[in-house]
């Protein structure tokens, strides 16, 4: 074992305590990765509040490599690399074999609180100086991309990015996002950059000016029941950022006949009124994650289209402040730790 440091919460909804944390020595195919910034994500604060024992998080970083294994190919020491919310799959499934790793029939491995496929120990997140990886779970980080404001694309980036592959956004597309958080804003760059008409769906008409600056072209604000009504079926695509559970029909009622509303912010049950579909032949879907050939698509087009998140850099000290803003969302739009202040 080696021994490095990080931010742990032990047990529900706990402040987080710099500890002394344990990694695994290198197998022939793993690297050590220096990590240097870690995006806050939404889910690292629903695992600490219900916290069943200790939870190191964070699953979207960027760091440099500082040792690889006997069998590594892909990465040299000195390398720039980013990781994100899965380091391993079975590899062997239908899902692995198409690329989905994120959807491995045995489950992906997660970044923290997985259980690792060898020694059956429970994975400890990026919100540490170290993390040791399988290398084929790792990125490299392409040239170009500020390493802080390019480490929310491991999660909240692929998170939406594969939908909107997978939905054929592109030019002429007429694409809503609903929710302009750390998902929402980085839908509207996606989509955007695509080529696709954006609009934003808000609760309040005080984001308008944040969202134009992101390249929508209006903001539709989703108590003003006129306006919503107005909007209706003029989206070939509504991407649902809401974390919080809610009502679907309001936004399957924006979605154009034979067009989709996808969930990519909420996990658990959700209810919906059939005729909402069936009025205009609509598609429901949800994404998560992503798969490896799409984690390296996105950050090549990332790279192509200089797209990143917008970011609020603290060091990694303050990291319990950051959970605390990120729960009123008091953030534009994803809180980046920098873990240099635990050396
Ligand atoms: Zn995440
Ligand atoms: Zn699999």
């Amino acid at each position: 074992m080696r021994t490095t440091t990080g931010w742990r919460a032990d047990g529900p909804a706990a402040t987080l305590r710099q500890v002394p944390l344990e990694r695994r020595d290198l197998r022939a195919d793993d690297i050590a990765v220096r990590v240097e910034r870690c995006g806050v994500c939404h889910t690292d604060l629903h695992s600490i509040n219900n916290a069943d024992g200790a939870v190191v998080p964070g699953h979207e970083f960027t760091g440099t490599v500082t040792e690889i294994g006997s069998a590594v190919t892909g990465f040299a020491v000195g390398d720039a690399v980013a990781v994100g919310n899965i380091v391993d799959s079975c590899g062997q499934c239908a899902m692995c074999l198409a690329g989905q790793e994120n959807f491995c029939h045995e489950f992906p491995t997660t970044t923290y609180g997985g259980t690792d496929r060898h020694d059956g120990t429970t994975t400890l997140g990026g919100y540490a100086r170290e993390y040791v990886v399988r290398e084929s779970f790792a990125y490299a980080l392409p040239d170009g991309l500020d390493p802080a404001a390019a480490a929310p694309l491991l999660c909240a980036g692929v998170t939406v990015w594969e939908p909107l592959r997978a939905l054929g956004v592109g030019p002429g597309s007429r694409v809503a996002v609903a929710g302009l958080g750390g998902l929402g804003h980085l839908a509207v760059k996606f989509a955007v950059a695509l080529g696709a008409e954006v609009a934003v769906i808000s609760r309040t008409p005080d984001k308008l000016d944040d969202a134009l600056e992101l390249g929508a072209r209006d903001l539709i604000v989703s108590t003003e029941d006129d306006r919503m009504a107005a909007s209706r079926e003029s989206f070939d695509v509504v991407i649902d950022t809401i974390s919080a559970a809610h009502d679907l029909g309001s936004y399957l009622r924006l979605v154009a006949v034979d067009g989709t509303l996808a969930v990519v912010g909420h996990l658990g049950p959700i209810s919906l009124e059939a005729m909402d579909l069936l009025v205009g032949r609509k598609k429901l879907t949800a994404a998560g994650s992503g798969g490896r050939p799409a984690t390296r698509a996105m950050l090549e087009f990332c790279a192509e289209h200089d797209l990143v998140a917008d970011v609020e850099v603290l060091p990694s000290a303050q990291v319990n402040e950051a959970l605390e803003r990120l729960g009123r969302g008091d953030v534009r739009y994803r809180f980046v730790l920098d873990m240099s202040d635990l050396d």
